[in-house]
């Protein structure tokens, strides 16, 4: 028939434009990783533990010069120096490697807000047994669709350019692994053993194998080859049966997902943010301030562990015109209005120190626990699958 193709497309048509409700008291926590998880970029805080920040910061410009545009070649090339210099130390250059990244630093402020998260699954929140209380007085009231939510429908997950052997390293050596119930997304890094098995080679797999990368952002400004985070948080979405919960009332399918609550620091966190977090229920917590820079690195040794707000930030100057090379995420925001009128729909808070970030992560919890159905927001997305 000619018009197969037609239903065909409308179809595609329907599930690509319908209804989505953003349940409230459901809630996605999406962590960048360096710079928020951990307060340090991980692929340069590893081998600068082993060659000093010094020759690690000439070494990447260097190899950047060579493979412009791909950071991941220059991490495997700076990598295969700093595992050089462990092995002529006498050193299991893996083992090493494994016990640097787990000792990187961290804000004791992120951990406790981590930790607020984790209760609230676990219904341990201030609020939750109230809540619970009430949910179930709801659920006995409402219709068959609101059975679907419970108040301790929260997840979290990690969604990073860095790479998984650094990342598991650091969750594995500390008590953070159990808290990112969806895993991890990022680069794959292997060690990999030469033929003799004399020595090992770090390599970096990128997540995105193929190209265009999906990116939803004008050429020019789209994120790297190997990783657009819009194109890998839709996936994530898409492929778990806890985000988007279709159901067909009166022959509309109603689709629900929960709030997205995503925290980073860097431009590329800003394309999820204005393409995914779509809704004003969303809220991206977005880093702000003085990044530390090589002269503030080579001044004292590395930082390492848990850190207090007060061990992280004193040493640094405060932000100013004159060192206005602060964190990405919001000059992104600023060049993609500038250039083509793309501002967030979702709310953005942005946060300086560790006690900023568990404030409003706190506040987030708050409000999903106390939200109520008649306060659930309605709106169109555009759901592009595919
Ligand atoms: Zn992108």
């Amino acid at each position: 028939m000619s018009t197969s193709k037609q239903d065909k497309n409308t179809t595609l048509m329907e599930q690509k434009h319908h209804d989505c409700i953003i349940d409230n008291t459901r809630i996605f926590f999406v962590w960048d990783f360096d710079h928020t998880v951990v307060n340090c970029n991980s692929d340069e805080y590893v081998p600068a533990k082993i060659l000093g920040v010094k020759e690690t910061t000439q070494l990447f410009l260097e190899y950047w010069a060579q493979h412009t545009n791909n950071w991941h070649k220059c991490v495997e090339l700076v990598m295969e120096k700093a595992m050089q210099k462990a092995r002529d130390q006498n050193q299991d250059e893996e083992k090493e490697i494994q016990k640097i990244a787990a000792t990187m630093p961290y804000l004791m402020e992120v951990k406790n807000a981590l930790e607020d998260i984790y209760k609230c699954q676990h219904q341990s929140h201030p609020d939750s047994e109230r809540l619970k209380k009430e949910k179930e007085q709801c659920i006995s009231n409402e219709n068959q669709y609101e059975k679907d939510f419970q108040t301790n429908d929260i997840h979290q997950m990690i969604l990073s350019d860095g790479n998984t052997y650094f990342i598991q390293s650091f969750l594995n050596g500390t008590e953070f692994y159990r808290y990112f119930n969806q895993g991890i997304i990022t680069n794959i890094g292997t060690m990999e053993s030469n033929e003799s098995n004399t020595m090992k080679n770090f390599l970096v797999t990128p997540y995105a194998q193929n190209k265009p990368n999906g990116c939803p952002l004008p050429p020019k400004s789209q994120c790297p080859d190997n990783l657009c985070k819009t194109e890998a948080l839709f996936r994530i979405l898409k492929n778990s049966s806890h985000f988007y919960k279709s159901r067909s009332v009166n022959n509309t399918v109603i689709t629900s997902r929960p709030k997205i609550v995503y925290v980073g620091d860097g431009g590329n966190d800003a394309c999820p943010a204005l393409h995914v977090l779509t809704s004003p229920k969303d809220v991206i917590l977005a880093r702000s301030g003085y990044k530390p820079i090589y002269v503030d690195l080579v001044k004292k040794p590395l930082d390492s562990g848990a850190l207090t707000d007060e061990e992280a930030f004193s040493s640094l100057p405060p932000m100013n015109d004159s060192n206005s090379g602060g964190y990405g995420i919001l000059p992104k925001f600023d060049s993609l209005k500038k250039k083509f009128d793309e501002t967030p729909k979702c709310q953005i808070k942005v946060w300086k120190t560790g006690t900023e970030l568990c404030s409003h992560i706190n506040e987030c919890l708050t409000s999903s626990f106390m939200s109520k159905n008649e306060e659930k927001d309605k709106f169109k997305i555009s759901i592009e699958f595919e």
